[in-house]
């Protein structure tokens, strides 16, 4: 596959710029935490690095994070091999089913499974290689019509349908809330997807329990965290503002 880097126009920021940022979204994520009630260790920060350069993510792996998440197959391939083994990445974008075989078992987590199409072509992979790929499933939650995920009312049919797929674990939910300064509507979201997982909290088989809940981005992670988010996705806030080329 040919591979054309997009970060080329990343603006770079000092190390220290990026220390700091880290700093403050580990503060606020206290905070938050602590105004829910909950213990902020539990909640895993992932680092959304879609244009930033390997260097970065190396400098980020030295400030203490280690998970980053990735939304093009092509951008996440030319970066895997250039950045410290310790990495761990995360796809967080929609997959297309014909390039599940360059990915699956190079990720950590697959957070965009919406469709039963997808999710036998990640077993089908998994299986001739005898792992297990730990996914998420997307829910569609936000207003706008051109997001990926699930419907709301098509979960409960999903799950009884994935029991086949033992090479993949399903571990709980993604969902991108509306994209809106209205915190209201962006709280709906979140608490749509809470309120799945609770729902399906007694639907445990071997190869699935909706423990997690991926949810909240740079602008609205403080909200995600009061409505249970396990997981952050977070860009903007650690790595400053993205200009994609293409
Ligand atoms: C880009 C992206 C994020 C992070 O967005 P920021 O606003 O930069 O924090 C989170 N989740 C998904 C699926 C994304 O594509």
């Amino acid at each position: 596959m040919l591979f054309t880097p997009t970060w080329y126009k990343f603006n770079r920021q000092s190390l220290s710029t990026l220390k700091e940022n880290i700093e403050v979204v580990r503060a606020k994520i206290s905070k938050a935490s602590e105004k829910a009630g909950i213990k902020s260790d539990e909640i895993k920060i992932i680092a959304v690095s879609k244009t930033i350069p390997p260097e970065i993510l190396n400098q980020t792996l030295e400030l203490g994070i280690s998970e980053f998440g990735e939304n093009k197959v092509q951008e996440f391939l030319g970066k895997f091999e250039k950045v410290d083994s310790k990495a761990k990445f995360h796809m967080i974008g929609h997959l297309q089913t014909n390039k599940v075989k360059y990915i699956f078992d190079k990720v950590s987590s697959i957070q965009s499974i919406d469709s039963i199409k997808l999710a036998s072509e990640i077993n089908k992979r998994a299986e001739t290689k005898s792992i297990i790929v730990n996914g998420l499933i997307q829910i569609h939650t936000a207003k706008e019509e051109t997001k990926f995920g699930l419907d709301e009312s098509e979960l409960e049919d999903f799950m009884n349908s994935i029991s086949e797929f033992q090479n993949i674990k399903f571990s709980g939910l993604m969902t991108i809330g509306t994209f809106t300064e209205d915190e209201k509507e962006i709280r709906r979201c979140f608490t749509v997807l809470r309120e799945l997982k609770e729902k399906n909290s007694s639907f445990k088989t071997e190869n699935c329990d909706l423990k997690e809940l991926s949810m909240g981005m740079t602008s609205d992670y403080e909200i995600a965290i009061e409505e249970g988010a396990t997981i952050l996705r977070i860009g903007t806030a650690i790595f400053g503002s993205r200009r994609r080329v293409n």
